[in-house]
């Protein structure tokens, strides 16, 4: 068997795109769970896009996430270098070699001439293409044009009659017709390849046995397999995964959604959760088991059970998923990815900062949610007058004074000691449900509803709480 090795080829035009996080993610799992090879590719080759800083990011984003390559631009391996634009002799030596055997020719037209000639099929309802009218041009009108130094590209010639038919590991058996497909431009005037012949080369030379990538590139396939047939090459496995789809089933925009995975991080999502949601834009085990590590994804993952048909992107999903890694993570953990959110914030010590992001952990959905859920704690709310009021009548104030009396000599640390001394209080005074707790809570932290007792002493602290208690008492 040829051994199982896979590339994450993304252009540095910016941010790593969800859709690009899914593939490296599918990329990275595949080969986990065949012992093979995940390479990071870059593919660099169109320097109008290119984004100054974005190859750094986006290994970077990738790292954070748990997402690591066996051979990079950072790593190194066998098939160095692994950025195309150090690689273009490669290019050039097999654009030369499709010129020499009749596959591929110089075009010379100017972008005036073809977007006549664009303008003049689509007036006439035909399918927009290269005419081809650089192929009629004989040896010694090339060498002049070339001698001249006239801009030109070489193409690709493509069949004119033929059906491609390929199997994609996703979708089965595929066909397309030729006629669908122009002669792909392989070499543009400014001497870069294109993506065409770029990714097909490094593909063949990195010994790539599966190509994984988005629905996307899957018109493109047949142009790939027809270069890899002029070469002589044997093509590597394919596999399209399906779209991902904005909950309106339109595909996934910037219009409807965020679609960079760095701001997703930013906002305060946990990678466990980012990771654990995109493995399941498309796939999924035979039952509907929804939450993994990714350790448990490198072990159950399978491309055979990547559906085809379009995955929608459910941001509620994502936050309910991220709600359980906040809780489920070690708490240790949470508090250190949760203190960049802390930065400015007045607190007590480290001990009320754990407390706070246990209390809070158990009700909010992402990390920066933290900090907003601990200000009643270091600052209660200002109470309207319908709650001063409340706080006024005689039962908030025997609350209040049978608090203030109690706590002294209750060890907050001990949940139990504090239930306790809740109950009796509750027994002693005849006072109960919202009428014992709500004064309680609008004297602590200015709002009615809050965590249980314990949390919220351990919080706010005794001495404080009963500062509270005494600018509440009447
Ligand atoms: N460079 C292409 C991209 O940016 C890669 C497509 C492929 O994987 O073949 O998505």
């Amino acid at each position: 068997m040829t051994p199982i090795r896979v590339r994450f080829a993304p252009s540095p035009t910016g941010y790593l795109h969800i859709g690009g996080l899914r593939t490296a993610l599918y990329d990275f799992l595949f080969a986990r769970s065949y012992g093979g090879k995940c390479i990071l590719r870059i593919e660099d080759t169109d320097k109008s896009r290119e984004v100054k800083g974005a190859v750094e990011d986006l290994i970077e984003t990738l790292q954070v996430l748990g997402i690591d390559f066996d051979e990079s631009p950072i790593v190194g391996g066998d098939y160095a270098p692994y950025i195309q634009s150090e690689r273009l002799p490669l290019y050039h030596q097999h654009a030369n070699e499709l010129l020499d055997k009749g596959h591929a020719y110089r075009c010379f037209c100017s972008s005036e001439t073809l977007n006549q000639m664009r303008e003049e099929q689509q007036a006439k309802g035909e399918f927009v293409k290269y005419d081809r009218r650089c192929v009629q041009l004989s040896p010694t009108e090339i060498n002049e044009k070339l001698a001249a130094g006239t801009p030109h590209v070489i193409r690709l010639k493509m069949p004119d009659d033929y059906r491609f038919a390929f199997e994609d590991i996703i979708r089965g058996k595929v066909e397309m017709d030729a006629a669908q497909s122009d002669d792909q431009v392989i070499i543009k005037s400014d001497g870069f390849p294109t993506y065409h012949l770029a990714a097909v080369v490094d593909d063949h030379y990195m010994q790539i046995s599966h190509v994984i990538r988005g629905e996307e590139w899957l018109s493109s396939t047949p142009k790939h397999i027809w270069l890899y047939r002029c070469l002589g090459w044997d093509a590597p496995k394919w596999v399209h995964l399906p779209l991902i789809l904005n909950t309106d089933r339109s595909k996934l925009s910037k219009r409807m959604n965020d679609v960079s995975v760095e701001s997703y991080l930013k906002k305060g999502y946990l990678k466990e959760a980012l990771i654990n949601f995109v493995a399941l834009l498309g796939w999924h085990e035979a039952d509907d088991k929804e939450l993994y590590t990714l350790e448990e994804l490198c072990q159950v993952f399978s491309l055979e059970r990547v559906s085809k048909a379009g995955a929608v992107f459910d941001l509620t999903k994502l936050d309910w998923m991220n709600g359980h890694y906040l809780r489920s993570l070690p708490l240790e953990t949470i508090a250190e990815r949760a203190k960049p959110y802390f930065e400015g914030v007045p607190l007590r010590d480290e001990k009320q900062y754990m407390a706070i992001v246990a209390a809070g952990r158990e009700r909010v959905q992402v990390l920066p949610a933290l900090a907003e859920y601990a200000q009643p704690f270091l600052n209660p709310k200002a109470l309207g007058d319908a709650e001063i009021e409340l706080l006024g009548t005689e039962a908030a104030q025997k609350v209040l004074k049978y608090f203030a009396e109690h706590l002294p000599t209750t060890d907050i640390n001990d949940a139990e000691a504090v239930n306790a001394m809740a109950k009796d209080g509750i027994n002693q005074l005849g006072i109960k449900g919202k009428h014992f707790y709500t004064p309680l809570r609008l004297a602590l932290l200015g709002e009615s509803h809050g965590p249980d007792l314990p949390s919220t002493f351990q919080i706010i602290g005794v001495e404080e709480s009963l500062n509270r208690f005494a600018k509440c008492r009447m």
